[in-house]
């Protein structure tokens, strides 16, 4: 029944110049998220609206799924469109939509008519008036309130006439793109999915990168975070994933430094090579799912000591968040399930029994010395080794 959609999205700070930087990045991203769905689709901008119309047979759950990965959305409404035939011809197209979307529910309802067509032969409050009379007529189980009605029924007549009521909540944020790039430091946990999410709905571009330790770490695991990133795509746009080869770095670390200082200085390893890539492909800064005194690498004092070594900002979007909190978000954007199954993680492999909680900077730099004669080749190596996936 629905050939259309009005996409209602959210208008503070874009004002003037922002605003069809805003809507281009919109429409580009809507035009990507409808990409799978069957079905031709036209996107097109008309007078600080966005409107998504269908070209063909459609199925309504699937775009109505797809737009709702759009951050920038707010709304999406599933509009009727019909050809200017007249009143009487208007207001049965709106009742046959109203029989159709509420059928016999009891409810109020206020028609609020725009008149973007001045040469329509009835003014906004004439149209307001004579559909309210004749939806009336028609639905004994409808009255109207124009205070606080259930329904708002919007009649929008342009070239065609837009019939619309129903507001289906988007996942509002900003179109990616709109905000630079950062690079996410992806693992196969549930954090650090939901970190990237959260900052893409800000707008922000992300490319990954994953710290593999093969043979410590299998294929499957690798997999894993490669089906990460795919879900993570759906929101973000494609994702350039680099997956590095740390082994023989965390194998070095391991052999040259105490113990108990392996998974704080293998994290600061981390951190450089992912600015590395970060820098290279223009990202304004990196982003991981720590959230404070989860895990011994993750105190006040562990994460200025992985602070200390980057030069651009970490962003860590869930800082502040229960595990609880994260596992809801990711079992809302559906990562939980992936993010559960059981493959091993570098960190853990390496892990001590009594990591250091509270590092002190100066010591972990002076362990660090005692990898000197080889790090800087290994890191190199590493750095050229890795691979790059595209992730979509
Ligand atoms: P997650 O659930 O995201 O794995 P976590 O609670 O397991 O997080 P850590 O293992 O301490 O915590 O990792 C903290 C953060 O460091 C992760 O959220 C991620 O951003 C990054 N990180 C950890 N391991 C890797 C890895 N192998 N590759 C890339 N990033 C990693
Ligand atoms: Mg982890």
């Amino acid at each position: 029944m629905f050939q259309a959609f009005l996409i209602k999205y959210g208008e503070i700070g874009i004002k003037g110049k922002n605003r069809h930087l805003f809507e281009d990045a919109l429409m580009k991203q809507i035009r990507h998220a409808l990409k799978p769905v069957e079905g031709k689709f036209f996107v097109r901008k008309e007078q600080g609206r966005i409107f998504v119309e269908a070209e063909s047979a459609f199925d309504y759950d699937e775009v109505i799924a797809a737009l709702q990965q759009v951050f920038g959305i707010v709304g999406i409404c599933p509009m009727v469109q019909a050809a200017d035939e007249g009143f009487d011809k208007l207001a049965e197209t709106v009742n046959d939509y109203l029989r159709k979307v509420y059928g016999d529910r009891e409810m109020s309802f206020k028609v609020n008519a725009r008149r973007a067509k001045k040469s329509y032969p009835r003014t906004s409050m004439e149209i307001n008036a004579d559909l309210g009379e004749r939806i009336l007529a028609a639905f004994p189980n409808m009255k109207v309130d124009v205070h606080k009605p259930d329904v708002m029924l919007d009649v929008e007549i342009r070239d065609q006439i837009y019939i619309y009521s129903q507001i289906i909540p988007g996942p509002g944020g900003m179109p990616v793109g709109t905000n630079g790039k950062a690079m996410l430091l992806l693992s196969g946990g549930i954090d650090s999915p939901v970190a990237g999410y959260m900052i893409a709905k800000r707008g922000v571009k992300i490319d990954a990168v994953y710290f593999h330790a093969p043979p410590y770490t299998s294929e499957r695991a690798k997999q894993k975070v490669v089906d990460l990133a795919h879900l993570v795509a759906r929101y973000s746009g494609p994702i350039n994933l680099h997956v590095v080869n740390f082994t023989d770095i965390q194998l070095y670390i391991y052999e040259a430094c105490p113990h108990e200082e392996l998974t704080i200085i293998m994290r600061r390893y981390m951190m450089r090579i992912a600015e590395h890539f970060a820098k290279e492909t223009g990202c304004l800064g990196l982003i991981t799912g720590e959230s404070i005194g989860q895990v011994a690498s993750q105190t006040m004092q562990s994460l200025a000591a992985t602070d200390a070594v980057c030069t651009m900002p970490v962003f860590r979007p869930v800082i502040g968040f229960d595990k609880q909190e994260i596992v809801d978000i990711a079992e809302k954007i559906d990562t939980y399930e992936t993010s559960i199954q059981p493959f091993e993680d570098c960190c853990t492999i390496f892990v001590a029994k009594h990591p250091v909680t509270k590092p002190n900077i100066n010591i972990i730099r002076r362990s660090e010395t005692h990898l000197e004669e080889r790090i800087d080749e290994l890191v190199q190596t590493a750095i050229e080794t890795t691979e790059t996936i595209w992730v979509e």
